[in-house]
């Protein structure tokens, strides 16, 4: 015996099962499946995705062993059934349905009724004693098999039946008799003729056009449009299964009907059966909409008996299939068939209820439910969104990179200042700039949302936004945002201070006027459940980058365990701080800067005890000085003015510092450890104030783990030089207080050089975290600020597969931080490994980190959910057999 293309299915029986999907299609698995467990499905056959390919391999012919296969099964059908295809005395009718692996609108349409042809139709006619019913039969099918099957225009079978209503003098379907019907089979066989072709009478010749139709549609242009489009090009389809299948008829009368139904509520997830039909109605007519259909609850009075199967065997399959079904049904003469199941589509909020239900239930895991809901459903329901009907009628303005998600609506400003002061008046503003800087954070802050014309997913808008949960559009190049003519233009529209904007973060689209915004839920009930699922599943930790207090406290109730990066700079640009943080920049002697110095620590030492009261237990990673002096000097001639003052120096003095601090290429000048190489007082304060603050929690009997981690570090001298350092300033605040408390010294690895050393630097380190954007911008060369010009021409040409700051590249970075890994690793087994660049909190990112083998991830406040729930899905997806390229 040659190979099995064919599966029959019916009667309790099935030679295919729910598991093959590949091979017989979802359709076909679960129709297989259904007969299995004796659920009432009509009997049929599937003839297999492996018979497409072949179809497609050998010049798109349907080869005749085939034929033969499946003329056996339809024999069985006609066996279960009592009926007999092509006899008019009692004609078995079919439906001819495609289904893939992966359901997939773009292919073919079902096409029912097969079978039915001159002779049958009066059969039919005369068996059921309903001439209309045949005749309409007859015509639909005939209209399908054109429409679907022969490519003649469903407008001109259209304009033939009209030819036929405008005859009689009538405008709807229903006003058709029987003789009109027949009249209308008529017209449709000369427009068959009109198109070159003939209405094929032999059934057996209909079958096989209606199959090969079905797999010509796997490679029509739509279907092809839409699997480029979802990445299912590269899965390894075969193509689609056919599935043959008698005919059932919801349309024979009151005690007939059809419908869809979902075993839960498909918007809330609410555990009720949700759904509609019509009485005396076939098929599409539920979806077509031409009749309002009933809800499903009221199928308890038209019909009690159905009502309660329908019910029943809808739990039972959702027990058998252990998730949401949603299903397809006909009454046919008050019997119940079921035509179809499949795990249904769900509103974010659904998926969360239904997961965290169905653990409770007892129905199905943590692990499997964990990889129910998508990473970015459980960011949709933490931001913001824009009313969806209002959206539709706002204005659009342009469109920019979605930088920071959720969707915000204020006066528009230009300037920080600005949005300070309107904020101060209760207003709502939206802060328009060409670009942010560190000086901005105030109105940033001040602000409901953020939109820029340039800059990258990493620029310091998208950044600072993401990390105060802000909403942020970057890199919008249409929109040209003027400050000093106080003017936004795009798409011939301008927007001038004062008008209301209406920005939307996760999409990236701009609007003009003030669209309503929906609240989140925030992290409770069933969402802090199922995070909590995810966080017995994951093998990797979750931590946040915060700066405050505050933003710990937030992170907390988001479930982030423990801190792994505190940008310390972000500190100093409080009003009172910025001045001190200046004076100690412009002072000349060693003695000035101490002084300076002195003035800020107990300060930091407040900020750092902060975020250890609001992380008590857990790792805090404190990050010494990073960026160049040069971004805390002001600028601007009045606030050099204002600064030179302040500090007690004159204009000219101050402009000569500055003048000095200038660097042309700053991201690689003196910053990091540079710095606290050249002003070790400087770092010297910090760790100071990270140790004090750390021996106040233990006196006050708190659980505190500090880590120090020195920034930039490219070669070991580097590290070694900086830990002794530290270590004395540590070792003499221990023994002037008799206190031990434990602490960790490690680095960010963040540059080329210190990923290929790795063995070196970690036998001095206590833990790695990868500093992934500068490590992207530094191995590929791709400057943070600018590459927001190219970077789209880029992905669009398939350079790049997608922006580098925004997923981790895999074969550049990754394998810089794979490297790194096993040297560190090699060189101190005990070391601990994590990263804290943006990649943290992007759930493609996370799974490499997962794949790397690194202990934690570490992101913005607001993201910590996603990536929970994307650390938990990468553990599970890998246990399970999961593949991908490291
Ligand atoms: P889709 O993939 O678009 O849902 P289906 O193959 O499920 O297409 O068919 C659409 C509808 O056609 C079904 O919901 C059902 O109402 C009707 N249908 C298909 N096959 C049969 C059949 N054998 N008997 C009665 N109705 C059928
Ligand atoms: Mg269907
Ligand atoms: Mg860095």
């Amino acid at each position: 015996m040659g190979k099995k293309y064919v599966y029959s299915f019916g009667n309790g029986k099935a030679e295919g099962n729910g598991k093959l999907k590949d091979l017989l299609g979802g359709k076909g698995a679960n129709l297989a499946e259904m007969s299995l467990r004796g659920v009432p499905v009509p009997p049929g056959f599937t003839i297999t995705t492996e018979m497409c390919r072949l179809y497609w391999e050998n010049g798109q012919v349907i080869p005749e062993y085939l034929k033969e296969e499946a003329e056996a099964a339809l024999r069985r059908v006609e066996e279960l059934s009592g009926k007999k295809f092509g006899d008019p005395s009692n004609p078995l009718l079919v439906s001819v349905r495609s289904g893939a692996a992966i359901s997939m609108p773009g292919m073919m349409d079902t096409i029912l009724n097969l079978g039915l042809n001159d002779e049958v139709v009066e059969g039919l006619a005369k068996l059921t004693n309903n001439k209309r019913f045949a005749w309409d039969a007859y015509r639909r099918f005939m209209q399908m098999l054109g429409d679907v099957a022969l490519g003649i225009e469903h407008e001109k079978f259209e304009k033939k039946l009209n030819e036929v209503k405008s005859e009689k003098g009538v405008k709807n379907d229903l006003d058709l008799d029987a003789d009109d019907l027949a009249k209308v089979v008529e017209k449709y066989k000369e427009l068959y003729k009109e198109e070159g072709k003939e209405f094929p009478q032999k059934p057996e010749e209909q079958l096989w056009i209606a199959t090969e139709a079905v797999f010509a549609s796997w490679n029509n242009k739509r279907a092809i449009k839409y699997r480029q489009i979802n990445g299912m090009d590269k899965m390894g389809l075969l193509g689609t299964a056919v599935n043959v299948q008698m005919m059932v008829f919801g349309n024979m009368g009151d005690d007939s009907g059809t419908g869809v139904a979902f075993t839960r509520n498909p918007n809330t997830g609410e555990n009720e059966i949700y759904g509609e039909y019509l009485l005396n109605a076939q098929g599409e007519d539920v979806v077509a909409g031409i009749r309002t259909p009933k809800d499903i609850s009221t199928l308890e009075k038209d019909n009690k008996k159905a009502y309660d199967k329908l019910i029943n065997t809808m739990r039972k399959l959702e027990a058998a299939f252990k998730d949401m079904q949603d299903i397809e049904f006909t009454i046919e003469k008050g019997e119940l068939y079921f035509l179809q199941t499949r795990n249904g589509k769900r509103t974010a909020t659904a998926a969360v209820k239904i997961a965290v239900d169905m653990v409770e239930e007892g129905l199905v895991s943590k692990d499997i439910v964990v990889t129910r809901v998508k990473p970015a459903d459980i960011e949709k329901l933490l931001h913001p969104a824009f009313d969806k009907e209002e959206v539709e009628k706002a204005k659009y303005f342009g469109k920019g990179l979605p930088a920071s998600p959720g969707a915000a609506t204020g006066i528009v400003t230009f300037t920080p200042e600005h949005a300070e002061e309107l904020k101060a008046e209760g207003k709502q503003v939206i802060l328009l700039r060409p670009e942010t800087s560190p000086e901005d954070i105030g109105g940033m802050d001040a602000a409901e949302g953020i939109l820029t014309s340039t800059g990258g997913m990493t620029s310091h808008a998208a950044v600072v936004a993401r990390g105060m949960g802000k909403t942020a559009i970057v890199g919008a190049e249409e929109i040209v945002i003027n400050p000093q003519e106080r003017t936004a233009k795009a798409n011939g529209i301008t927007v001038k201070e004062g008008d209301w904007l209406s920005i939307d973060g996760t999409e990236g689209k701009v609007y003009v006027g003030k669209v309503k915004t929906i609240k989140p839920t925030g992290l409770e009930g069933d969402i802090r459940k199922l995070l909590d699922y995810a966080d017995e599943v994951a093998d990797l930790g979750v931590r946040v980058n915060a700066d405050t207090p505050k933003d710990a406290e937030i992170a907390k109730g988001f479930g982030a365990k423990g801190i792994g990066l505190c940008r310390t700079e972000h500190m100093f640009f409080g009003e009172e701080r910025i001045n001190k943080m200046r004076r100690m920049i412009v002072s000349k002697t060693k003695e000035q800067r101490e002084a300076a110095l002195k003035d800020l620590l107990p300060m930091q030492k407040d900020d750092f005890k902060g975020l250890f009261e609001a992380m008590q237990g857990y790792a805090v990673t404190i990050r010494l000085l990073d960026p160049p002096l040069h971004e805390f000097v002001p600028h601007e001639e009045s606030a050099i003015k204002e600064v030179a003052k302040s500090v007690g120096i004159t204009e000219e003095e101050l402009r000569d510092i500055i003048e000095d601090l200038h660097e042309s290429n700053p991201m690689m000048g003196h910053r990091g450890v540079r710095l606290a190489i050249t002003y070790p007082e400087i770092a010297e304060m910090q760790v100071k104030a990270i140790m004090l603050a750390a021996i106040e929690m233990v006196k006050e009997g708190k659980t505190v783990k500090p880590e120090i981690m020195i920034p930039l570090v490219g070669k070991v001298n580097e590290f070694t030089l900086l830990k002794e350092r530290a270590e004395k300033v540590i070792n003499d605040l221990l023994l002037e207080h008799q206190i031990d408390v434990e602490y960790k010294i490690g680095t960010m690895i963040e540059i080329p050089r210190a990923t290929v050393t790795a063995d070196e630097i970690a036998e001095h380190a206590d833990f790695f975290s990868f500093g992934t954007n500068d490590l992207t911008q530094m191995t590929l060369g791709f400057s943070r600020d600018d590459y927001g010009k190219f970077i789209g021409e880029y992905v669009e040409n398939g350079i790049y597969e997608s922006d580098p700051f925004q997923h981790i590249d895999r074969n550049g970075v990754g394998k810089l931080v794979k490297t790194a890994v096993d040297l560190g690793r090699g060189s101190n087994p005990r070391i601990k490994l994590g990263v804290c660049g943006e990649h943290g909190g992007d759930p493609e990112s996370i799974e490499f980190c997962h794949l790397v083998g690194l202990d934690y991830v570490s992101c913005s406040p607001y993201r910590v959910p996603v990536a929970r729930l994307a650390a938990a899905q990468s553990a599970v997806e890998f246990k399970r057999g999961k593949k991908v390229n490291k």
